[in-house]
C-alpha cells in the first residue's frame, strides 16, 4: 500500500486534534507515515500509532524553534525524499499552509489548500474544497507531481486504528535559507480555558446584536456550558467588544465545527465565508428576515437576551 506523509502539529509532544483527523483521511488513501519535529517529537509516537501511523519519523534541533518555517520544510522534504509518498497531508493552519506551499514548490508538485474532505481516486486522491464563501463545493486532484494537500480542522472524525508507529530518526540537513528569519520573541496568548476556535467542535458566536463588550458574558456562558469556543462577527470585533483573534469570516478565522450557534449576527456573505461549512448551524436573531436564516438548520426568532440565557439554563440543568 502507498505511504502517505502526515505532518504532525503538536505542542511539546501533545498531538493536536487536526493531525489525528488527518490520520483518518490518510488511511483512506494509503498507509500514514507521520513526521513529528521539535521538542517532544518522540513523545507523539504512542498517540499517532493508536490512530493508524505505521511509522513516525522524528527530528529535533534548535533550528525548529529559533527560526521560522524553513527548517521544518527542510525536514519535511527529507522525509519526502526518504519515503517517496503517494501524497503529503498537512493541517491547514497558517504555518501548515506555508510549509505545504514551500514543499510543493520545491518538489514541483501541485497543491490543494483548505480541503474539507479527501477520498481515494483512480488517478490519485480527490479533495473537496468549499468555494465562493462555501456556496459551492468543488472536487479536485493534483495533476502534477505528488499531491500536497492541506486539510481544514474538523473535516474528518478522529478514529482509533492501532498501527505499529515505529519511531525512526530523520536525518535533516538544513539549507542556506533555514536560518534566514530568526524568531526574536514569543508571546503566549492568555488562556481562556476554552478550545481553540478553529479546532473546536462547537462554536458560539456573537455579533452586533450583542450590543456591547459587557454583554458578551452571556455568549461566553453559553459557550462554557457546551465546552465551546467563542467567535464574533467583524461588526462586534470592529466595535472593540471582542478580540480580533476570535473573528469568524473572510478576514477572520474559518471554522467548521459540528455545531455553530450565531447570536445577533445577520449572516453577511463575509461572515458566512468563515462558518458555512459547519455541520449544524443554529441562529438566534430577532429579525425573521435576517439572511442567516437562509442557511440554518435551526433558527430561533427572538431576542438573544432572553433566548441565550434560557438556553444556557436548560443546558446546565441537564
Ligand atoms: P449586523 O449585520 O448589523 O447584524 C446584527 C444582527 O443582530 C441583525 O440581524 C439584527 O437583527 C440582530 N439583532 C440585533 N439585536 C438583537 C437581539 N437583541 N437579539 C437577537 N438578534 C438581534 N464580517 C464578519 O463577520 N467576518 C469577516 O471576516 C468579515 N470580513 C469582511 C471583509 C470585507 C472586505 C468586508 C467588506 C466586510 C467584512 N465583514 C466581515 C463585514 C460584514 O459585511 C458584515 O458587516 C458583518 O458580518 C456584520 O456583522 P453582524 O452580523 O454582527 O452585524
Amino acid at each position: 500500500m502507498a505511504e502517505v506523509l502526515v505532518y504532525v502539529d503538536h505542542v511539546d509532544g501533545a498531538v493536536r486534534k487536526p493531525t489525528l483527523e488527518l490520520l483518518t483521511l490518510a488511511r483512506r488513501i494509503g498507509e500514514p507515515v507521520a513526521v513529528a519535529l521539535g521538542a517532544g517529537a518522540e513523545a507523539t509516537a504512542a498517540v499517532l500509532a493508536e490512530h493508524g501511523a505505521v511509522k513516525v519519523l522524528t527530528a529535533d534541533a534548535p533550528e525548529f524553534t529559533e527560526y521560522l518555517v524553513v527548517p521544518k520544510v527542510d525536514a519535511l522534504q527529507a522525509a519526502y525524499d526518504a519515503v517517496s509518498p503517494a501524497a503529503v497531508l498537512v493541517p491547514s493552519s497558517a504555518e501548515g499552509k506555508e510549509i505545504a506551499a514551500r514543499l510543493a514548490v520545491r518538489i514541483g508538485s501541485g497543491i490543494i489548500t483548505d480541503a474539507i474532505d479527501l477520498e481515494a481516486g483512480d488517478e490519485g486522491p480527490v479533495a473537496t474544497q468549499a468555494a465562493f464563501a462555501a456556496s459551492f463545493t468543488t472536487k479536485s486532484r493534483v495533476s502534477k507531481g505528488t499531491p500536497v494537500i492541506t486539510v481544514k480542522p474538523n473535516s474528518a472524525p478522529v478514529e482509533a486504528a492501532a498501527a505499529a508507529g515505529t519511531v525512526e530518526a530523520l536525518a535533516v540537513t538544513f539549507g542556506a535559507l533555514a536560518t534566514g528569519t530568526k524568531v526574536t520573541s514569543r508571546t503566549p496568548r492568555e488562556s481562556t480555558g476554552r478550545p481553540e476556535l478553529t479546532e473546536a467542535a462547537i462554536v458560539v458566536s456573537g455579533g452586533r446584536g450583542v450590543n456591547g463588550a459587557e454583554n458578551f458574558g452571556i455568549i461566553e456562558e453559553l459557550a462554557d456550558s457546551l465546552g465551546a469556543a467563542v467567535g464574533a462577527s467583524r461588526a462586534a470585533v470592529d466595535a472593540g467588544w471582542y478580540p480580533h483573534t476570535n473573528q469568524v469570516g473572510q478576514t477572520g478565522k474559518s471554522v467548521s465545527p459540528q455545531l455553530y450557534i450565531a447570536s445577533g449576527i445577520s449572516g453577511a456573505i463575509q461572515h458566512r465565508a468563515g462558518m458555512q461549512t459547519s455541520k449544524t448551524i443554529v441562529a438566534i436573531n430577532k429579525d425573521a428576515e435576517a439572511p442567516i436564516f437562509d442557511l440554518v438548520d435551526y433558527g430561533v426568532v427572538g431576542d438573544l437576551f432572553e433566548v441565550v440565557p434560557q438556553l444556557t439554563g436548560e443546558i446546565k440543568a441537564r
